[in-house]
């Protein structure tokens, strides 16, 4: 199926591994000039080589999204563009007996301030111009609370709460916003919280993955190309009358009929 969306200019936050990774990639095989942002530039950079390599258009910009200065520099590289997705790192785990105020600020500012400072940079030229799509990476904790994630679970419910408003008044517009709601995928991130567990349980991280794995529905972790592809339908010609929503990939997890 073709996208419908050559051409179309994307910001993809935090893409230089994993989900991010995963939605720039099928956006730049879609024909869509994407810039990319991460911290770490030399991840940054080889990814963007393996971009070009496979035929995509992309310009990768180092520095931390979450701050005044990393998302200029993302903006100063990819000027209004028709496509915004927002992402960054998730919060750490813990026991919210543990959280001062400083890292709730931390966690808000990460995964909910520096959304809402995207989309409020980048909003109205879409309105401008008639068409836009967003699309926020949050988590499947914004359905299904996950216990040690509670800063994740807090901080992302209010950017869900926050978009569902807004989603409803710009679509006629032609612009969409929607959330993409990662359960279990292979990435750097599950890795490094399967290790937490492992860590606290006093198990190897390997059975702690297995056992996980084998829990969910489909018996595997989801991959970034998955995610991608349905990143890319989000913001394709055919989903403009998507929005507001909050799309579940978690192989069948979350245990309910609708
Ligand atoms: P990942 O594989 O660890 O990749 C994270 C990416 O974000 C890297 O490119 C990293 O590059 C970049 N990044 C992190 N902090 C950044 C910042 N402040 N500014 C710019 N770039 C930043 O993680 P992932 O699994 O793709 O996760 C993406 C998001 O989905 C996270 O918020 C995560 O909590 C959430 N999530 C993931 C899963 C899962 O199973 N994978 C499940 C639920 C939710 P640098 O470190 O070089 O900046």
């Amino acid at each position: 199926m073709d996208m419908g969306i050559a051409g179309r200019r994307a910001l993809v936050c935090a893409g230089s591994k994993g989900l991010g990774r995963g939605c720039a990639e099928a956006l730049a095989r879609e024909g869509v000039i994407v810039t990319i942002t991460a911290r770490g530039k030399e991840a940054l950079e080889k990814t963007a080589d393996e971009i070009r390599a496979a035929g995509g258009k992309v310009t990768a910009v180092a520095g931390d999204i979450t701050t005044p200065e990393g998302r200029s520099a993302a903006l100063a590289a990819c000027k209004d563009p028709d496509i915004l997705i927002n992402n960054a790192g998730g919060p750490p785990p813990g026991d919210f007996r543990d959280w001062t105020p400083d890292d709730w600020m931390k966690a808000l500012n990460a995964n909910m301030i520096t959304a809402i400072e995207l989309i409020r940079a980048t909003l109205d030229p879409m309105i401008a111009r008639k068409w836009g799509r967003i699309v926020n990476i949050t988590s499947g904790s914004v359905k299904s609370p996950i216990a040690i994630l509670g800063l994740s679970n807090g901080a992302r419910t209010g950017l869900t709460g926050f978009c569902a408003g807004i989603a409803r008044q710009v679509v006629k517009d032609g612009v969409t916003i929607n959330g993409l709601l990662p359960g279990p995928f292979d990435t750097d991130r599950l890795r490094s919280s399967m290790e937490f567990e492992a860590r606290k349980a006093g198990r190897p991280v390997a059975d702690i993955a297995k056992e996980r794995a084998q829990n969910n529905p489909a018996k595997r972790f989801g991959t970034s190309e998955e995610f991608g592809a349905a990143c890319a339908f989000l913001c394709s010609a055919h989903a403009g009358y998507i929005t507001g929503q909050n799309l579940l990939m978690d192989g069948g997890a979350f245990n309910s009929s609708i």
